[in-house]
């Protein structure tokens, strides 16, 4: 039996800590990976990254265990940022630091996996130095994966372009959500989940363009697919109505079964949390086969009255499928549905529109 804490927070040190003891791990003397997510140059109130107090009181609270070694490191979404640090500076992440923050993007090293999509992943070199990795993920909803809890969170493991490379092979969601899993998998050290729920996102168009909320919450496990699936129950769906939960539960990598897995807290389901319709689509595909779920699949749309022509989209698209004339433009033949457009936009004028929109897109070629 797997053990999740929920926790509604009145105390941030005070839930911080508890979240850290419910864990169950003897810090003491261990070198730890604390891998928030830091997406993209965000302030803690959108949402889109790992707000900063959790970041220092998980600092605080592993000094406190007797941590040897502590650092606070991710790698953001797009290509390569030479200067890390400054870049994510909006987030509040290097300040809450307190002098742990590391750039880590750079001399990645391969790891083995059995992946069918590649052979070995490209990843930060700090996975291999660490005893453990504390990973904080963001409570919110993704249009490719409907939510990016846990086992998403490890995507930034890798750095730079090679998470662009990612996205061009494999061919759907579902193949993406194997993808993820493979990368869990493939991590060398045992990974813990202190999750950040204080506001949340729900929406289409998380995980930078969603609906913030206001959860005031913290979850932890020590198993990343039992979080993952007290999660997705939050939400009200079945934990293996999210690709990444079932397939590594399929893998026996841990419960999506509500019946193996102890719930500790303040567990409640969210009124009204509204997930990507995207989720649509995957119950389409399972009902109705492909052909169906290709026909819905949506393309972004830009929004011109908000765009800024900044070239983010167009420079990071692992298609090559943006040109910029003068606003982004997207060809159609060539954009492989990654979404890496709408999630990198500082602007969130790129969006995600629903199936219907899908459909329109696929009968028209418009
Ligand atoms: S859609 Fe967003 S990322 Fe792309 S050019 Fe406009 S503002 Fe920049
Ligand atoms: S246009 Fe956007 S969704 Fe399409 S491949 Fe490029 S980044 Fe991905």
């Amino acid at each position: 039996m797997e053990r999740v804490l929920v926790r509604k927070v009145s105390d941030l040190n005070a839930a911080v800590a508890e979240a850290l003891d419910f864990l169950g791990y003897d810090f003491a003397g261990k070198r730890v990976w604390v891998k928030p997510n830091l997406l993209s140059p965000h302030p803690p109130e959108h949402s889109v990254t790992t707000d900063p107090e959790i970041i220092r009181n998980v600092v605080r609270g592993l000094r406190a265990r007797g941590a040897k070694d502590i650092w606070v490191a991710d790698n953001p979404g797009g290509g390569l940022q030479r200067n890390v640090s400054s870049y994510i500076a909006p987030t509040g992440a290097v300040e809450a630091s307190e002098g742990c923050f590391r750039s880590i993007s750079e001399t990645p090293v391969t790891i083995p996996t059995k992946s069918r999509f590649v052979s070995e992943f490209r990843v930060s070199r700090i996975v291999t130095e660490v005893d453990i990795v504390l990973s904080l993920p963001v409570f919110k909803t993704h249009a490719l994966t409907l939510l990016t809890g846990a086992i998403k969170n490890l995507f930034g493991i890798i750095p730079g372009a090679q998470k662009s490379y990612l996205h061009t092979v494999v061919k759907s969601s579902d193949e993406f959500a194997e993808l993820l899993v493979d990368i869990y998998q493939a991590v060398p050290v045992p990974v813990l989940t202190v999750m950040d729920g204080l506001r949340g996102m729900d929406g289409q168009n998380g995980p930078s363009g969603g609906r913030v909320l206001g959860l005031g919450t913290i979850l932890a496990a020590r198993n990343p697919v039992a979080l993952d699936s007290v999660m997705a129950m939050m939400t009200g769906v079945r934990p293996t109505a999210i690709p990444t939960t079932r397939i590594a539960a399929e893998r026996g990598l841990g419960p999506a079964d509500p019946a193996e897995i102890d719930v500790t807290g303040d567990f409640a389901v969210i009124p009204g949390f509204k997930l990507p319709s995207t989720r649509v689509a995957a119950m389409a595909s399972g009902i109705a086969g492909s052909f169906v779920y290709r026909m819905i699949q949506r393309r972004p749309l830009c929004d011109k009255k908000i765009c800024t022509r900044c070239r983010r989209c167009a420079d990071n698209c692992p298609a090559t499928a943006i040109t910029m004339s003068p606003y982004p433009v997207i060809d159609r033949r060539k954009c492989i549905m990654c979404y890496c457009c709408a999630e990198l936009c500082p602007e969130k004028a790129m969006t995600v529109p629903g199936p219907m929109r899908g459909l329109i897109q696929n009968i028209t070629g418009r």
